[in-house]
């Protein structure tokens, strides 16, 4: 069986088969980074990342990249109402991505690029693209020419003349067509700028994805994801840039996420209703949020409110408590008994059922309710008077394979006092080689599991908090 999963750009359900046998290469555009996520940012996160794990399990090798837009408008209103500079707001708020997201289960990309420290090969794309005529300079600013682009409207099925309908046209606009695009901004006074052939300026939003994944995954990649708000203009945008470059199909599958609505109602900053995960993991347990968004499949809306969120709660535990109980019932349990097989069988048509779940669409909402037969057979097979440690085992196994899968964790009181120890040579080893990323990404995963260390002259000491 093979992947199946629906690709934006035909509107379909495929089969997944990635360039390259065995080995995937996905994009995912990343937050623009003035504020601290609302979990409509969260969402993508988690989802994407989900399906790299997923890939990951069915045998994958994913290269995975996603962005940092760190230089825009939104940036720049920040700077100047905060009187910061934009490089010191970025950094800001992408450590607090960092913490945001790590809490929520979200492994890091193999490479998180930012539009500061790629301007180079952001310019060089533009450049190509003025020679090759698909772009134009006009008073400082460069202009992406749409229509030349015979493919603008694929990705989000609209034909070029309904979109010339709808163009906002532009008074004393410096584009010559109003379905033109901005590549590259001039400089306004008091922004930031780079120095470039069409002088002191900054780079349009768009371009940033393109010049990024080809750096990074090449000129064709296997899946590019983001929120379905970004279909069109961005990712349309996107696919015009790369594929007017390089003549080839930019990404072979684009996968798009929901809307998150709140009570009901669209998120938007009138409304005043925007939620923030840094707010929320400061009340709940970040794993129920990371298990309350699986718990739809990725392209339905999802509505959130509290009271949601705490039914989830009360869900997740039922799983976790399972996995307790088995966990406790080892030791009192048996070598053999006759029935083994029977429930060894079981288990593994329930591990079936799940990969049936994800393999269609990548269905969490059904995966997550194969968890809940799993959950529901292990405390059948724990009325038993005999257990055997092999089908405890393999219960066990089976929640903390799945739960991997799913980037959730099956508690915190669970990590033995050996695995402690060895995360924390391994820590000594990444600060011995000046990892520290990799140090503090240990440092991190210990306290989650509230373990606190403390560095002494004579080593490394722990304690559980
Ligand atoms: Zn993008």
């Amino acid at each position: 069986m093979t992947i199946q999963l629906y690709n934006t750009l035909t509107r379909k359900k495929e089969a997944f088969v990635p360039l390259e046998e065995g080995k995937v290469k996905m994009y995912v555009c990343g937050p623009t980074v003035y504020n601290y996520i609302h979990i409509g940012n969260a969402r993508p996160a988690i989802v994407f990342d989900t399906v790299r794990r997923y890939l990951q399990y069915r045998g994958y090798e994913v290269q995975y990249v996603s962005n940092f837009t760190d230089v825009d408008d939104k940036l720049i209103r920040a700077a100047n109402q905060l009187g910061e500079e934009v490089p010191a707001i970025a950094d800001r708020f992408i450590n607090a991505y960092f913490e945001d997201v790590s809490a929520l289960g979200c492994q890091k990309a193999d490479v998180h690029p930012r539009v500061m420290e790629n301007m180079d090969i952001i310019i060089d794309f533009i450049n190509q693209l003025v020679e090759k005529g698909y772009a134009y300079e006009s008073a400082g600013d460069v202009y992406f020419r749409t229509r030349k682009f015979d493919g603008y409207g694929k990705l989000s099925h609209q034909s070029i003349d309904d979109l010339q309908i709808g163009a906002r046209i532009e008074v004393g606009a410096k584009k010559q067509d109003d379905l033109d695009f901005a590549l590259w901004k001039a400089a306004k006074e008091g922004e930031i700028y780079w120095e470039s052939p069409w002088g002191l300026g900054r780079p349009g939003w768009h371009i940033e994805c393109s010049a990024m994944a080809k750096k990074y995954l090449g000129d064709t990649i296997d899946i590019h994801a983001g929120g379905q708000d970004l279909t069109f203009p961005h990712h349309e945008n996107e696919i015009a840039q790369s594929e007017a470059l390089s003549g080839k199909l930019f990404s072979r599958y684009w996968m798009h996420n929901g809307y998150i609505n709140i009570d009901n109602e669209k998120m938007s900053k009138s409304l005043g209703n925007f939620v923030l995960v840094h707010d929320i993991i400061k009340k709940h347990n970040p794993q129920v949020l990371r298990f309350f968004m699986l718990s739809v499949h990725y392209r339905n809306p999802i509505n959130y409110n509290e009271e949601l969120l705490e039914s989830t709660k009360a869900a997740f535990e039922r799983l976790t408590t399972s996995y307790q109980n088995l966990k406790h019932r080892k030791e009192a349990s048996v070598g053999l008994t006759n029935n083994n097989q029977e429930w060894l069988d079981k288990i593994s048509a329930l591990q079936n059922q799940f990969i049936e779940a994800m393999d269609d669409d990548f269905n969490t909402a059904k995966a997550i309710s194969v968890l809940f037969d799993l959950s529901k057979l292990a405390n059948y097979y724990l009325l038993e008077k005999n257990t055997a440690v092999e089908v405890i085992d393999a219960f066990t196994k089976e929640f903390e394979e799945l739960f991997h899968v799913l980037g959730l964790t099956l508690g915190k009181e669970e990590m033995l006092d050996e695995e402690i120890d060895a995360l924390i040579e391994k820590r000594i080893q990444a600060r011995k080689d000046r990892n520290f990323q990799l140090s503090d990404q240990i440092r991190d995963q210990l306290k989650e599991m509230n373990i606190i260390l403390e560095d002494t002259p004579q080593g490394t000491r722990w304690k559980r908090g």
